[in-house]
């Protein structure tokens, strides 16, 4: 296949913040990519818009019991990934919208992180079927702009070294639109299956839960001859 690129795509990528909706949304769509870049030196910052709090089938659990659990869970990924820092906009899984609160929130994250470049979901993907996905990568998308005009909420740039947003390139991941990048993850996979793996109330029977993210690494992968692979695409924006 022509024209594809591999990691080379995010060579000048100093400060990533990758916007989901979900703890482990991360780990399972982008884990390998994101190793791979902290191990070069890149300052990785996470979103996750939703405390993920109606993630179980189990029985006498509570929402708020849930969301504890799982934004422990995230830690540890964190930690297992070398994520500089994480942030939790504990809205209510299942119930996430695009609204202005939302924009707000991500742009704020946008100008104290200072991050050059975005990972998210790609919203228009027709076959994105959570609207948690979508609504996070769509407030993701729309919060890019704001976020460098001074006027836009000026009071979130009187926070402690919050300036103007920075983001200069934005990559969608969950895209059927011609992805183009796909990275060869082999060599990190390990780490990525074991952040995945930090999920515990997600992947309770360890990596047999994780058929279907191997799956579709394995697809990806098959694009350029290895195993596993993730793929993005870049959006163009100026
Ligand atoms: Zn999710």
């Amino acid at each position: 296949m022509a024209d594809l690129a591999g990691i080379e795509a995010f060579a000048d990528v100093k400060r990533l913040i990758v916007v989901a909706a979900h703890p482990d949304d991360l780990e399972t769509m982008c884990g390998g990519t994101v190793a791979m870049l902290v191990a070069r030196g890149v300052e990785v910052f996470s979103v996750n818009c939703t405390l993920g709090d109606i993630g179980t089938q189990a029985a006498g659990i509570s929402r708020t019991t849930l969301g504890s659990t799982r934004l422990a869970e995230t830690e540890e990924a964190a930690r297992l990934l070398g994520i500089q820092k994480t942030y939790n906009l504990e809205h209510h899984d299942g119930e996430l919208v695009p609204s202005l609160e939302l924009r707000a929130q991500i742009a704020r994250l946008y100008r104290i992180t200072q991050a050059d470049t975005l990972f998210t979901f790609d919203p228009y993907w027709t076959g994105q079927i959570h609207p948690d996905h979508r609504a996070a990568a769509q407030a993701a998308l729309d919060a890019y702009m704001p976020s460098k005009m001074p006027l836009y909420h000026p009071e979130q740039l009187n926070e402690k070294g919050a300036m103007v947003g920075l983001l200069q390139r934005i990559f969608v991941f969950s895209s059927d639109r011609n992805p183009n990048i796909f990275v060869d993850v082999n060599a990190i996979y390990a780490t990525k299956i074991a952040a995945s793996l930090a999920h515990q109330s997600q992947f309770p029977n360890g990596e047999e839960n994780l058929d279907w993210m191997k799956a579709l690494d394995m697809k990806a992968g098959a694009q350029i001859n290895v195993t596993y692979a993730e793929v993005f695409k870049q959006l163009d924006v100026w």
